[in-house]
C-alpha cells in the first residue's frame, strides 16, 4: 500500500524542459510511493509524454532531479545545456527500474515476440537463456498472449503487439511502470484487452504512472490523479477530487470537455 513516510520509488523535483523557445516543463515535482497508480491526465500538448521521457532520461530534461527508491540520479549538464546522467552503470540501472510502454509498442520489428521479451534480461540483469526464456512464457500467459512466442510483431493485431511489449517491460522486473497512452493507437476493439492487463498490474500492488485519455478507466484504476496543464501540475489529488469535484477552473473545462 502506498505510504507517505516510506521512501518514494520514483520522485523527481523541479523537472524543466524546454524545446527551442517553447518551455514544455516548468518545474514538475512528482513521487510516486510503492504501490501507487497515477494516472496523469491533460490536453495534448500540456507535457505528458515530455514528462515521462524525462523521468527515465528517454529526454534529457534541463533542471531537475530525480531519485529512485532513495537512490539519486547524479546528472552532468551536457554541451547543449541539458542534463543526463553522468555515471552509464546508474542509467542502466534507472532504465531497468523505471519501464516504460510507448503508445506505439515499439517492438523490435526483426525479433520474434520471445526473443524481444528474452532480449534485455539477458543482456542487461544477465540472466541465463533459459531462465529468461522461462520468465517470458510466465509473463505472455499473464498477458494472454502464450501462443504467439514465435510469432514476429507484424504478425499480430495492435492489442497482442501491446500485451507483448507489456510482457517485455515486466520481464525486467522495474519498479515503477510508465505508461504513455498505451492505448490511443489500437482500434477500438482492442482497448479493452490491454486495459485488462493494465488493470491487473494495479491490482497487484505495481507502481504506475498512466498517462491515458481512457477517462473512465483511469478514474477507477487510479490512486491518485494529475492534471497537467501548459507543463505545469495545475491539479491534483485523490481520484475523485480531480475527477469528479475539481477546483481548478482549467480542469473541470478539461473533464467537461471529456465526455
Ligand atoms: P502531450 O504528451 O501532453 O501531448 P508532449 O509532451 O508530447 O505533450 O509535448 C508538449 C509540447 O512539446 C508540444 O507542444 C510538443 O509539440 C512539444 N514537443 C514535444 N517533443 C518535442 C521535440 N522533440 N521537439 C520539439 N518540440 C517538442
Ligand atoms: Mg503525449
Amino acid at each position: 500500500m502506498a505510504s507517505s513516510n516510506a521512501v518514494p520509488a520514483l520522485q523527481a523535483k523541479g523537472i524543466k524542459k524546454r524545446y527551442g523557445n517553447l518551455e514544455v516543463l516548468k518545474g514538475i515535482d512528482i513521487e510516486a510511493h510503492t504501490g501507487e497508480v497515477i494516472a496523469i491526465i491533460g490536453t495534448s500538448g500540456s507535457g505528458k509524454s515530455t514528462l515521462l521521457r524525462c523521468l527515465n532520461l528517454l529526454d534529457n530534461p534541463d533542471e531537475g532531479e530525480i531519485t529512485v527508491h532513495g537512490e539519486s540520479i547524479r546528472m552532468k549538464r551536457q554541451r547543449n545545456g541539458t542534463l543526463c546522467a553522468a555515471d552509464s552503470k546508474q542509467i542502466s540501472r534507472l532504465r531497468s527500474d523505471i519501464g516504460f510502454v510507448f503508445q506505439s509498442f515499439n517492438l523490435w520489428p526483426h525479433m520474434t515476440v520471445m526473443e524481444n521479451i528474452i532480449e534485455a534480461p539477458i543482456q542487461v540483469l544477465g540472466l541465463s537463456y533459459p531462465e529468461a526464456v522461462a520468465r517470458a512464457e510466465k509473463l505472455l500467459m499473464k498477458v494472454g498472449i502464450a501462443g504467439k512466442a514465435e510469432s514476429y510483431p507484424m504478425m499480430l493485431s495492435g492489442g497482442q503487439q501491446q500485451r507483448a511489449a507489456i510482457a517485455r517491460t515486466l520481464a525486467m522486473e522495474p519498479k515503477v511502470i510508465l505508461f504513455d497512452e498505451p492505448t490511443s493507437a489500437l482500434d477500438p476493439e482492442m482497448v479493452g484487452e490491454v486495459l485488462g492487463v493494465i488493470q491487473q498490474l494495479a491490482q497487484e500492488g505495481r507502481t504506475m504512472l498512466l498517462v491515458t485519455h481512457e477517462m473512465r478507466f483511469a478514474r477507477n484504476v487510479s490512486t491518485r490523479a494529475i492534471f497537467l496543464d501548459a507543463g505545469r501540475i495545475e491539479q491534483q489529488g485523490t481520484p475523485a477530487e480531480v475527477f469528479d469535484h475539481p477546483t481548478s477552473a482549467r480542469c473541470r473545462q478539461f473533464m467537461a470537455s471529456q465526455n
